[in-house]
């Protein structure tokens, strides 16, 4: 049976960090998920829904990814979405009224587990946070434009924050096609076992060994022996030793964080 930790889905089934042998927090069962993303700005996301990974989670019917043009919800010809800021500074602010008519209207249709704002100074986007999203069943994700959206919106409907990094985009569609990428590929399923996001970078707070293919030597440049030595448990000591190494050398804060 599946069993919640700290917010996090595990499975007694689950796979083994394939470093340090704990469960992580994939499991094996298969369930799916449902993503509405509101934006002013649908083409921003066609590419990066319509392909790869995220395309045949749909395809498998693993995961529902749903894009609202906001304009739809509003009254006037010109389907207008933003409106002159209040005070001194210059710029356009993302009005109430068509994003809280089309919340409504999804919020009328299933109950959402988080109603995310993309924002610089939300909550930074780490594989933790992922993986308690990739847990969750409605995710509603809003798209900001120009100087942001009305703050009575971030006040009194939107549950989280999340931003995709310390620097300022011009609106929020490729946060929401990252934040989305990094979900979906979670969900038991959605990778075949070759490219498990259990041995990625940050799962277990470790960076992932260096990869190989063949050949196993080209232009003088040799794969490491111990690869191919077929002896696969001085293999895994070998991965992780890089991945202990790696991460030391690149990003030691890693291995001094505490598990949240
Ligand atoms: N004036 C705002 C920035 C607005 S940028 C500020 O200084 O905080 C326009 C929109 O792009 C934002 O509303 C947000 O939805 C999106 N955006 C910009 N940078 C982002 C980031 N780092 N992470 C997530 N979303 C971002």
């Amino acid at each position: 049976m599946p069993f919640t930790l700290r917010g996090y889905r595990f499975c007694n089934e689950a796979k083994r960090c394939y470093f340090c042998r704990r469960n992580l927090i994939v499991t094996t069962q298969k369930s799916s998920m449902r993503i509405d993303i509101v934006t002013v700005l649908p083409e921003l996301l066609e590419s990066p829904l319509g392909h790869s990974i995220i395309h045949r989670s749909q395809k498998k019917g693993l995961a529902e990814i749903v894009v609202h043009p906001l304009r739809n919800y509003t009254h006037d010809n010109r389907k207008t979405v933003d409106d002159y800021a209040y005070g001194p500074d210059a710029g356009m602010v993302m009005k109430i009224q068509p994003i809280f008519e089309c919340f409504q209207e999804l919020q009328a249709e299933r109950t959402y587990d988080e109603i995310i704002y993309t924002s610089p100074d939300g909550e930074p986007l780490t594989q933790q946070l992922a993986n308690h999203l990739s847990t969750k069943k409605n995710l509603l994700i809003l798209c900001g434009h120009y100087k942001g959206i009305d703050h009575r919106i971030r006040e009194n409907m939107i549950t989280r924050e999340i931003s995709i990094g310390d620097y300022v985009l011009s609106g929020g569609e490729l946060a929401a096609a990252v934040i989305v990428d990094s979900v979906v590929r979670l969900i038991p399923g959605v990778l075949s076992d070759e490219t498990s996001a259990l041995t990625d970078s940050f799962q277990d707070d470790l960076l992932a060994p260096p990869v190989y293919t063949r050949p196993a030597e080209f232009n003088g440049w040799k794969v490491p022996d111990i690869l191919l030595s077929g002896n696969f448990g001085e293999i895994e000591k070998w991965q992780h030793q890089q991945a202990v190494e790696r991460t030391k050398q690149l990003r030691p804060n890693l291995l001094n964080r505490k598990d949240e």
